[in-house]
């Protein structure tokens, strides 16, 4: 197992809301190891980033280190990675804990911040991830 983990921003949120689902079966595989990690060890550090991390690594959508899932992707996802970072007070290139991250987005994320940085997300009209952080206690 790997002492830390590199994760990008808006990816602090989308692993409340995996619910294995995802880009191809080896992306989902990654997913869930890491999802695993994460989860299971609080103490975990991890590097918060604005570009592409360890979950990105298995996904089909990655050519070379840019993500190519749309026309712009690239630069949008960046843009959500530094809002995610900006709200919990953590710059691109920080190693903080996983309990640190935690503690952080109960204290600053809202319901309504979901909805605003994810509104170009074609996952967040599912549901799950407004569920994942409720079950992960970060909203009401
Ligand atoms: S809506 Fe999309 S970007 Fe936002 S947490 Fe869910 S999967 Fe991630
Ligand atoms: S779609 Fe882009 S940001 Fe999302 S996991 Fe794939 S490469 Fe990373």
């Amino acid at each position: 197992m790997k002492k830390s983990l590199t994760i990008r921003g808006h990816h602090l949120l989308c692993i409340l809301g995996f619910r294995g689902k995802g880009y191809s079966e080896k992306f989902v595989a990654n997913m869930e190891r890491i999802v695993e990690q994460y989860q299971g060890n609080p103490k975990l550090k991890i590097e918060v980033v604005d570009y592409c991390d360890d979950i990105c690594r298995a996904c089909p959508h990655l050519a070379g280190k840019i993500c190519r899932q749309s026309e712009g992707s690239a630069d949008r996802l960046e843009a959500m990675d530094r809002d995610i970072l900006d709200r919990l007070g953590l710059a691109s290139g920080q190693l903080v804990t996983v309990e640190k991250i935690v503690e952080r987005l109960k204290d600053r994320i809202k319901a309504h911040h979901l909805t605003e940085i994810c509104r170009d997300c074609r996952w967040l009209s599912l549901g799950y991830c407004h569920e994942g952080l409720k079950r992960g206690g970060v909203i009401d």
